[in-house]
């Protein structure tokens, strides 16, 4: 059984009207009780819990600090391919946007490394467009060995792969598989997603069972806020990651929220999430999962990232070029989405460190392996 037969059975009309039908007697008995409940994040993701933020916010500050202590972990993404085959009318790697492309080689990748170690990164997110021929398993074999030896920390946001393919990265060092569903909602889906494999809603529903059964130690879902209906998808992220984390419970869990940001030929959101909606949403998550890592990236603003590094967050990106070889010879017309907080590793550690945190850059050292 996979997530997809699961999700077959979910009355997603049902889950919709109980959503907005919650009250603030919902909303206090979810605060009382949050964690691992289906029911409370439904109370908690709901209009009924905006009156709430605040206690919301209080409780998830301190579980957050028992579970994490006061400590931000920092990643950059080093992007190796902007090619892609898919059309996702969000992005701007899709298929027809008339940009460069352009696919990192291992001098290129070297590069890049040298520029990312010296700025002081353990860890690293290693991020292409989805084309299976020429960005596929056999460049990413060829990859993760080139790139573990400078890591402690390796994972990717990449195409989904077969259950044989993950294994033989993380026999070559694959710690973490990020892999955003982006809506639940299939008729969005297919609207958004409409060439390549990418449109295949049911195999990437299925992908991260895929990570689970090859034994991944992290994996990471996602949503893009704003696709459609922000509170539902959010909800249905919740069901997914409650299937996993009980089938799967070997693997750490992270959850990534992006929003949905201009890009080359962008589209703008049908479901707009506020500030205070996204305080509400990583809230949630948080009471009810207290182990749920939370990443932030540098989509949200400056004043934002600042604000919300204790009501939750454990991980954030920080110095990120969202383009192949942007830390060694940057060229704007490559980019993926636009990036609105960017400054400097340093001034984000020393913004961290403001705030009474720690920012850390290893986060484990393999020494038993
Ligand atoms: S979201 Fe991913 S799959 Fe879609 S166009 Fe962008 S890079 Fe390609």
């Amino acid at each position: 059984m996979n997530f997809s037969d699961v999700f077959k059975k979910l009355d997603r009309e049902h889950l919709r009207l109980s959503l907005y039908s919650s009250t603030a007697s919902d909303v206090e008995q979810a605060l009382a009780n949050p964690s691992g409940s289906l029911s409370a994040l439904m109370a908690l993701l709901s209009p009924a819990a905006q009156p709430f933020i605040e206690q919301m916010a209080q409780a998830a500050m301190q579980l957050t600090q028992k579970r994490f202590g006061h400590n931000i972990n920092l990643f950059i993404p080093l992007y190796l391919s902007n090619l892609c085959a898919n059309e996702c009318d969000y992005c701007g790697f899709t298929m027809s946007n008339k940009i460069k492309r352009k696919t990192l080689n291992k001098i290129e990748i070297e590069s890049e490394i040298e520029i990312i170690k010296k700025r002081g990164f353990d860890s690293v997110l290693l991020v292409s467009g989805e084309h299976e021929t020429k960005v596929g398993i056999d460049y990413f074999s060829r990859v993760l060995p080139q790139v573990k030896k400078h890591f402690s920390h390796l994972a990717m946001e990449v195409q989904p792969l077969a259950t044989a393919e993950y294994q033989q990265l993380i026999d070559l060092g694959l710690d973490a598989v990020m892999l955003y569903q982006e809506t639940y909602q299939t008729n969005t889906y297919a609207k958004h997603h409409t060439r390549g494999n990418k449109k295949d809603f049911e195999y990437r529903l299925n992908s991260p069972d895929r990570l689970g059964q090859a034994g991944v130690d992290k994996m990471g879902l996602g949503v893009l806020l704003g696709l459609d209906d922000w509170r539902l998808d959010a909800l249905m992220m919740g069901h997914h990651l409650e299937y996993l984390q009980n089938k799967y419970w070997r693997s750490k869990y992270s959850i990534s929220l992006p929003r949905l940001r201009p890009c080359t030929g962008g589209i703008q959101p049908k479901s707009p999430i506020t500030d205070a909606g996204l305080v509400q949403v990583i809230c949630a998550f948080r009471l009810f999962s207290e182990q749920l890592e939370i990443s932030l990236s540098t989509r949200e603003s400056i004043e934002l990232r600042n604000n919300l590094i204790p009501l939750g967050i454990t991980h954030m990106s920080a110095g990120s070029s969202t383009q192949p070889g942007g830390y060694s010879a940057a060229t704007k017309e490559l980019d993926q989405f636009e990036i609105s907080d960017e400054r400097s590793v340093e001034e984000v550690s020393a913004m961290i460190h403001h705030k009474g945190y720690q920012a850390v850059f290893k986060d484990w050292e393999s020494g038993w392996c």
